[in-house]
């Protein structure tokens, strides 16, 4: 192929692809691509599709398509979980040129320097290992991996296949990526995996014997490293979140007050069903010592509705569960279908219409918190992280314990951390 040298992306799915696609986005840069806007007209396009999103088949199909119709002749490449996990399929979409899986997709110049546009594409997936991304699109906040993969295997997701097993980056070279991300200007780094919790890193020798390290190890040594001034805990499983994490973070400066914890059901039937490590009174205590030791905190919460077999009081237990609960904000999801996971063996199917009626209920009781927590903080006065985009005249932030804020724009405030009243 001619050398193609202009490059567009767009990414499907959690932050973690978002870091992936900026890891993606920096080697295309190094081999001298230029980067265009996704709605540009560019040589070479990527789409980094994700296995959670609902229809990411159909997501995928469409934006294939639009490619084509705006500029047929270009190279389209497909990666990320979705191309783990189905590459035959994916290969099968008319338009595409490449599909490559989890570990090849940071081998992606390699990939396109001997590829032409032709009828059928090119599959590459092969065995997963630990690759480093971090995202840097905007100086402020960084999102940065330092786990992989997952060992569970909850009974609805397909993550473990699509990503593999658990595995880590060492603790030396996140110190490392810190670092360089704090000289780079970057003031908040947000730890992200897939299953966080179960960081273990390889292991290093230590007085003559080899020393296992976990999350907590990590977070003790980034909080006396050199490194940016904020770090958050982007989501970590209830079952992993040690007393002695949550008791860290409360005498931190640098970790913020905010956690994210997925509960996905307040039924302990359903908690069974979907093969999750913990029961819903574990899940209350985290909260409440949390709360203890930090009334202030955030906390963010997972849920499901509409998983086989949760039945009207199955809801309703979850719905009073949460409701009875100290916490800030929920992200809901609505139960789909997977390929290959045992939850499809599960009876009875809940109806579509009944699944999204549960979705509404706990997207309203996720508004009722939301404004709930921000009312206890009225009047405070907190730090807040403003951020680059000037958006009309108008700025956003986030304080310590991650509620929005929005000012009007001050050049002199981008990227600092400036006392704000709430
Ligand atoms: S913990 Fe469960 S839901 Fe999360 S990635 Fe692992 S298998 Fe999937």
């Amino acid at each position: 192929m001619s050398l193609a040298k202009t490059v567009a992306l767009h990414t499907l799915g959690c932050k973690l692809n978002y870091s992936e696609t900026s890891a993606i986005t920096r080697l295309l840069e190094q081999d001298g691509f230029e980067k265009r806007e996704f709605t540009e007209v560019a040589d070479v396009y990527v789409i980094n599709t994700c296995s959670v999103t609902d229809n990411a088949d159909k997501e995928c199909r469409q934006l294939v398509r639009r490619i084509q119709r705006k500029s047929p002749g270009s190279i389209i490449v497909i990666t990320g979980c979705y191309a783990q996990l189905k590459p035959e399929e994916i290969a099968s979409i008319e338009g595409v040129d490449l599909v490559l899986g989890a570990a090849e997709k940071f081998k992606i110049t390699q990939h396109l320097k001997d590829l032409t546009k032709g009828n059928s594409a090119k599959i590459c997936s092969c065995d997963i290992e630990f690759d480093t991304s971090f995202s840097l699109s905007d100086r402020t906040r960084s999102f940065l991996k330092v786990q992989d993969g997952c060992n569970y295997n909850c009974s609805f997701c397909t993550i473990p296949m699509a990503r593999g097993k658990s595995r880590s980056n060492s603790i030396e070279n996140i110190i490392t990526q810190v670092k360089q991300l704090a000289e780079s200007g970057v003031k908040e780094i947000v730890l992200t995996g897939i299953n966080l919790g179960d960081f273990s890193p390889p292991q290093t020798p230590d007085r003559g014997g080899l020393q296992a390290q976990n999350f907590f190890d990590l977070i003790r040594k980034l909080d006396q490293a050199e490194g940016p001034e904020r770090y958050r805990i982007s989501s970590i499983e209830p079952n992993l979140l040690s007393n002695d994490i949550v008791e860290f973070v409360a005498n931190s400066k640098k970790f913020m007050p905010h956690f994210h914890i997925p509960l996905q059901s307040g039924s302990n039937k359903i908690l069974g069903l979907m093969r999750r490590r913990y029961r819903k009174e574990l899940y209350a205590d985290k909260v409440h010592l949390i709360k203890k030791l930090m009334t202030h905190c955030a906390i963010g919460v997972d849920v499901i509705v509409g998983f086989p077999g949760e039945s009207d009081e199955d809801f309703k237990e979850t719905y009073d569960f949460i409701n009875h609960l100290d916490i800030s904000y929920l992200h809901v999801f609505t139960y789909s279908e997977r390929d290959n996971t045992a939850a499809l063996q599960i009876k009875p199917v809940v109806p579509m219409s009944v699944r999204n009626e549960r979705n509404k209920m706990l997207r309203n009781l996720s508004y009722r918190k939301q404004n709930a927590f921000i009312q206890q903080h009225l009047s405070e006065t907190r730090k807040v992280l403003f951020e680059q985009r000037n958006k009309n005249g108008l700025m956003e932030g986030y304080t310590d314990n991650y509620i929005k804020v929005t000012a009007s724009y001050k050049e002199e405030w981008v990227n600092q951390i400036v006392d704000w009243k709430i």
